[in-house]
């Protein structure tokens, strides 16, 4: 049985809390989207090309325990913004969603663009300083030492090129055609 969930929304709604939660209760996979952003953004950092990144990107990589950190968080947002890059992860995650026992993907583009039929679709969203609170929590209880000005600035900023890449309609119809 395939059974895909679909849960869009900008970065730190509570897309992640929630989807585990239908996961689980469900006993469904769940994928982060937002990892395999993160994934090709930590090897930006440490010197990769991004569209080879995302060409070779492994299962394995997102298990990675410094995709969480603030720093990958913002080149997975810059990545994020290259057309390419995104159609190299389309696959990853169309294959994920048709997997046999259900599945739950959470990202800002799950509903629209990469599964737009899913079965279930959920839109969660709350204010950016409402997300910018949860993001510092989150990031302190890591061990990172932010400013909670600081994760705001950068939650506007990642709204704001989210938002810029949602516009393209050359990648967006490219991607809901295939
Ligand atoms: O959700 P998370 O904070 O892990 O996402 C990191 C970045 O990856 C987001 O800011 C967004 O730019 C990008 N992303 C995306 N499409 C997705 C998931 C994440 O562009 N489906």
């Amino acid at each position: 049985m395939t059974f895909t969930v679909a849960i869009d929304g900008p970065a730190a709604a509570g897309k992640g809390t929630i989807s585990k939660a239908v996961a689980a209760h469900y006993g469904f996979a769940h994928l982060d989207t937002g990892l395999l952003y993160r994934a090709v953004g930590a090897k930006v950092l440490a010197g990769a090309d991004p569209l080879v990144a995302a060409q070779t990107l492994q299962p394995s990589d997102l298990g990675n325990a410094d995709l969480r950190t603030h720093d990958v968080a913002q080149a997975a947002s810059q990545v994020a913004v290259n057309a390419d890059v995104r159609a190299a992860l389309v696959t990853f995650q169309r294959d994920f969603a048709r997997r046999s026992g259900g599945a739950v993907l959470d990202g800002r583009d799950i509903g629209t663009v990469i599964c737009p039929d899913a079965a279930a679709k959920l839109y969660v969203t709350a204010s950016a300083q409402c997300r910018a609170a949860r993001r510092h929590k989150e990031l302190q209880d890591r061990g990172d030492d932010i400013s909670a000005n600081q994760v705001f600035v950068d939650v506007i900023a990642r709204d704001k090129r989210d938002a810029d890449s949602g516009r393209r309609p050359q990648w967006l119809q490219r991607l809901m055609r295939s």
